[in-house]
Formats: C-alpha cells, structure tokens, sequence
C-alpha cells in the first residue's frame, strides 16, 4: 500500500474520520464501509460513514446502517464533517465522479485521503492507495487492510458480517472473481463463526414482492436477445419507472439473469433517469465490458462488470449500443470458447 506509514501513525491517535464509498452503494459498497467502522471505532476515532445516495433497503439489518448519513438527504450537515474532516477514506470508487454530488466538497478538503478499491485505472486523488484490481471486492481489501494495521486481534463479528456481505455480492455468491487468496480470508471468518447461510439468505433471497414482479416484467417484456452476437438487452423507459414506481435498489440484480441464458456473453441493463441514459453491463470470460464502458459511455467498473452513462435519449443510447456490437464486438464475441477442464 502507498504511503502506507504515513497512515498507519496518523491513525496511532484518535481523529476525525470520514467513509465515503460510491452512489447507489451496494454491498461491497457498504458492507466495505460498515466494516471499517466498526474496525476505527475500537481505535477511538470519531468515525462518520456517508453515503452520496440512499442505501438500498435489503442491507437495512446490517449493524449500524442507521448510523449511515445519506448526503443527498443532509447536505449542509454532511458536507460540514466532511469538511472538518482529517483522514476521509474512499472505499470501493476510483474516481471521486462516483460519489456524484459528494464529489466537490470531497475535492476542496484537506484531510489526508485514502483509498481502498479494486476498480480498473484508479485516478490520482489519494495520499495512500491501496488498489488492486485483483481482489474480489472492496470487502477483502478492508480484512487485508486490518492484519497489515497488524490488528487481527480486533477482527470482531460486526466487522466480518460487514465485510462478509460484500465479498458475497461482489462474487455473486463466490461464483466469480474468487481465488484461493480470497477462500483463505472466508476460511479465516467461518472458523470466527461467521454464519454463511444465514447471511447469504439475507442478501440473495431478498426481493420484494415488487422488485421479483419487475422482474419478471424486465425478462419476459424487454428482453431482446441479439443472438447472432451472444448479446441481451434489456431496456427501461422513464414510462416503464413510472408505471412500476421503479425505485433505487429495485432492479438490483436484474442484468445478471441475462447471463443465465446459454452463450449469451454480454449482457446490459439501459435505464431511462430523468437526465441520463445508465448503462449496466455484465460479460463473461475474457470479454471485456469495462473496455466498452470506458471507452464509449463515460464509465468503467471490472472487465465482468461495469457501467455507465449518456445524456442522449434512450432509442439513441440503445442503438449506439446494438450498432457497437454489432459492429466492433461481433467477431469477438462469437469466436468459440474451447471448454477444457
Ligand atoms: P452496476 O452495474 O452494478 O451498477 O456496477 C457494476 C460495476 O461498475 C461496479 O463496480 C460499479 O462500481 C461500476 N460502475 C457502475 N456505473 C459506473 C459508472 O458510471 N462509472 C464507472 N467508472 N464505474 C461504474
Ligand atoms: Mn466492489
């Protein structure tokens, strides 16, 4: 880790601490946060965990979640501990554009800033960095973040059931991103007594009667398969969001399915927002989603799983989309895939 000292002997005595992670934080996103809350605290810092947006409601049983300030809802009261800030870490984003409206008051501050993420091509904005693309989520980095503080004596439950829950999002349940670094930590937390069940019941069998009835909306009305190009779609108007009082949080999930169907190795979610077209997007393999991201709709994320965003309408988003496929991804993702174990 970067200026990994020079952290270590800030934190030797008590500080005020600010944890951010990204908008529509999710698991890994909170859970990250939550853990290294409850790490700090036993320190004797004065810890503040903000959120850019609203926390999603499946992870409302977690330990502290209601101690969580969502910053578009406390603007004032936010940005003035942000900005009384000394050490503000930023915790599953590699780029401050992920908090959106956070993103200036955590520019102007002066707190020594740290980073903890395993998102592709991090910028420049922290004095101590630990980012590695390698790792399952930011969850994992936290639990290594701890033992290199030299601290695993004060690895506890609320820590490890934080931390959990993002490792189990973040693998989608330990079906990818996963490695045997990552089963050596999950080993270390069921032998604490970290219940597997229970919390994966917790974060995958969580839909509403809703969100399951979208659902099944999304796949059986919006579904186009683009089947000479191993490709699915699925797009939401602002119509659609009315109709179905689609909220944050409610389409959780949904582009994951479009894997589920045989040979389909690209994968998107395009939703209409008031101002912007969001793009969410899943591939296996070695096909690259973040490439696509990056380099024509303004984001980024992993290679398996990434997003972002255009200001056009949502017909014209589409196509651009489908016209990319079909033109500069075709070949790729239609070359066969020897299957050898
Ligand atoms: P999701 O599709 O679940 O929202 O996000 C998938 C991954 O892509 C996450 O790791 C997320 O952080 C990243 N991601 C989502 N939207 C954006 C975006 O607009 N810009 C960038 N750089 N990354 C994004
Ligand atoms: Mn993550």
């Amino acid at each position: 880790m970067q200026n990994f000292e020079t952290l270590k002997s800030l934190l030797s005595s008590p500080k005020r601490i600010v944890i951010t992670a990204h908008a529509n934080p999710d698991g890994d996103a909170l859970g990250s946060s939550l853990g290294l809350y409850h790490y700090l605290k036993q320190l004797g810092h004065r810890i503040t965990v903000i959120m850019p947006t609203e926390i999603p409601d499946f992870l409302s049983w977690m330990k502290d979640y209601d101690q969580v300030l969502v910053y578009e809802n406390t603007r004032l009261f936010s940005s003035n501990i942000v900005k009384e800030a000394e050490i503000i870490f930023s915790l599953d984003y590699n780029s401050l554009s992920r908090t959106e409206l956070m993103r200036s008051v955590l520019k102007e501050s002066t707190a020594f800033k740290v980073m903890i993420d395993h998102h592709l091509d991090p910028d420049d904005f922290c004095q101590a960095v630990l980012s590695d693309t390698t790792a399952s989520s930011t969850c994992q980095l936290v639990y290594e973040f701890i033992e290199m503080m030299g601290d695993a004596t004060l690895f506890n439950k609320d820590i490890l059931n934080a931390l959990y829950v993002g490792i189990l999002t973040d693998t989608g349940g330990f079906r990818y991103a996963t490695s045997s670094r990552l089963f050596n930590i999950v080993a270390s937390m069921l032998e604490y007594g970290i219940d597997n069940n229970k919390l994966s019941d917790l974060v995958f069998n969580a839909y509403t009667v809703k969100s399951f009835n979208l659902l099944a909306y999304c796949i059986s009305e919006c579904l186009e398969i683009m089947e000479d190009c191993n490709t699915g779609i699925i797009a939401l108007s602002q119509a659609d969001h009315k109709k179905y009082n689609i909220q944050r949080g409610d389409l959780e999930g949904v582009v994951n399915f479009i894997l589920k169907i045989q040979k389909i190795r690209c994968a998107v979610l395009i939703t209409e927002r008031r101002e912007i077209v969001k793009l969410s997007m899943r591939s296996k393999g070695d096909f690259s989603v973040q490439e696509i991201c990056a380099n024509y709709f303004n984001g980024g994320g992993h290679k398996n799983a990434s997003g972002g965003a255009m200001k056009k309408p949502l017909k014209f988003v589409v196509n651009t989309f489908k016209e990319l496929i079909q033109t500069e991804y075709k070949a790729e993702l239609t070359k066969d895939v020897v299957l050898e174990f």
